[in-house]
């Protein structure tokens, strides 16, 4: 691309601190990440995106003056340094003229493209006046936007700061946690409405610390994906909840499916096939009983080398759902091509049932096109008998909630599901 590194950049970046002084102007650190270099690169090969960075590259100069500079950081990163900004108002114009801009068709080996982009910004000297400063700042900015939607900009402000305080904080709690045995399972058991029989378990991962107490996964989930340990860690899960469910077999009589939640960085690393396999055969559990929880997000990615990995997955027998069903893209399409078991309604669409008709105008019809496509179905998040009494009219099969039970630690579920057989007279089934 032809660019200055980043030793030219700091020495660039000095010259203009200098000459910002003097003028009592500002200096603008762009942070930017194109939000789909790696789909490009993977889907068209290097090659394309080579001509997509060039592109890049001269639509930035297109937004910049000659006394900017641009930079890029390897990968799909660039560096922006605005010298001689007069106010916010200025970096917020070249910013979003950047986006316009980058969002653009283009044309590359007959393909048309765009190379939408996420902006972090950080300024000098509001934000901080060495480049190592600015640099972090503007990179946690890009974080952020990248959180929030894509194909924005964000200016730095302290709260972000925290943000990235509390996830390296975590990330270095999470990289001992495996070892030091802190994970635990709860599982939260799924009901029949028909029958008020319990037909399943969902596991769910529960992390205590010594010094943080329990951390709730909506914290660590994200940061434990974003550092790779959400492999390794939904190992463990894989393991423990085979484990714990061919347990159940083994001292309650209990046939029990048991569904694991995976994430979207398991499915892209190899290994998963391997993972899940060896659980199976290491517990002894028939794979029947165990599901695989998977959200709208992992069918969408790189679909072909996804649906080589679910068609293993099928063929070991275990069973596959989609939780989550509607918060994400609900391409309807991937219902069929990747052959899943159920869908799971999210608690969303669930949680205002009896007072949003819209909220229930969705549920009623994700009910019709499960039954309609022979697909199980359940509802998350039910907390009232309102929501069953309609759930149940509407014919969803199973639900899942606090109505019925929290996620319990095994041995509160063992007692769980024993006062319910008392309860449901002398059944052999749960
Ligand atoms: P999820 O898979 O959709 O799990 C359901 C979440 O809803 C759980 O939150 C559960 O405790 C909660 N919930 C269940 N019933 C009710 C209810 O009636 N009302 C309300 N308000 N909430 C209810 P939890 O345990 O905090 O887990 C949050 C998310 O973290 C999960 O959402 C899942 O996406 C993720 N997660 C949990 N365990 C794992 C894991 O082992 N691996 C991965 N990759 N993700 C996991
Ligand atoms: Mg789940
Ligand atoms: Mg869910």
């Amino acid at each position: 691309t032809g660019l200055p590194n980043r030793v030219l950049l700091r020495d660039r970046f000095e010259h203009a601190l200098a000459m910002a002084e003097r003028a009592r102007s500002r200096v603008a650190m762009l942070f930017l990440d194109l939000d789909n270099f790696k789909r490009v690169n993977d889907t068209l090969g290097h090659a394309a995106g080579d001509l997509l960075l060039l592109q890049v590259v001269s639509r930035l100069s297109n937004c910049t003056r000659d006394s900017d500079t641009i930079s890029r950081q390897g990968g799909d990163e660039f560096i922006l340094l605005l010298s001689d900004i007069p106010d916010q108002e200025t970096v917020e114009r070249i910013a979003s003229k950047i986006l316009t801009k980058l969002a653009e068709p283009m044309e590359i080996n007959g393909h048309e493209l765009n190379a939408a982009c996420s902006i972090g910004i950080a300024l000098y000297p509001d934000d901080g006046s060495s480049f190592d400063t600015l640099l972090q700042k503007a990179d946690a900015a890009m974080y952020n936007a990248k959180g929030a939607g894509r194909n924005i900009y964000h200016f730095f402000d302290e709260q972000m700061n925290q943000q990235a305080h509390e996830h390296l904080l975590l990330q270095n709690r999470l990289n001992r946690a495996l070892f030091q045995a802190e994970f635990h399972l709860h599982y939260q058991p799924q009901v029949e409405i028909a029958s008020g029989r319990v037909i399943g378990v969902e596991a769910l991962l529960r992390w205590r610390n010594p010094d943080l107490g329990d951390v709730a996964p909506a914290r660590f989930i994200p940061v434990a994906e974003d550092c790779g340990l959400i492999v390794p860690i939904g190992a463990w899960v894989l393991e423990e909840a085979c484990r714990q469910a061919q347990g159940l077999r083994l001292t309650e009589g209990l046939d029990l499916p048991v569904a694991v939640n995976l994430s979207a960085l398991q499915f892209r690393r190899t290994g998963l096939v391997e993972s899940v396999a060896g659980a199976l055969q290491r517990s002894g559990l028939p794979p029947h009983l165990l599901e695989l929880e998977l959200t709208e997000s992992i069918l969408l990615q790189d679909v072909e080398n996804t649906l080589e990995t679910v068609r293993h997955l099928k063929a070991l027998g275990v069973r596959l759902s989609i939780d989550d069903f509607g918060t994400g893209y609900s391409s309807l399409s991937y219902l069929k091509r990747f052959a899943v078991d159920r869908l799971k309604i999210d608690r969303s669409f669930v949680r205002d049932l009896n007072t949003d008709p819209d909220n229930a105008a969705i549920v009623r019809a994700v009910i019709q096109l499960a039954r309609s496509l022979r697909l199980g179905i359940v509802a998350e998040g039910v907390e009232t008998e309102a929501q069953l009494t309609f759930l149940r009219e509407e014919g969803c099969q199973d639900v899942q909630g606090h109505l019925f039970s929290w996620p319990l630690a095994l041995a509160d579920l063992k007692a769980f599901l024993r006062r319910r057989r008392a309860t449901a007279g002398a059944s052999t089934s749960a």
